[in-house]
């Protein structure tokens, strides 16, 4: 998991997290360290990513 505390400015932060997937990357794995990616609705491990890179539950 990365550690924020090693930007001490907003200009390391922004030269650090200059794309928005590594900005994605960072939330998942502070989010969910495993890299399994729980389901919000229904607390599932099926979550499916979309074409824009947001998760979706399959059975809404
Ligand atoms: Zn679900």
């Amino acid at each position: 998991m990365i550690d924020f505390t090693q930007f001490n400015n907003i200009i390391a932060l922004t030269t650090y997290f200059n794309t928005q997937e590594k900005c994605r990357r960072a939330i998942i794995e502070s989010r969910w360290p495993d890299d399994d990616v729980v389901c919000l609705y229904c607390g599932e491990h099926h979550c499916r990513t979309r074409k824009d890179g947001r998760f979706r539950c399959p059975q809404r």
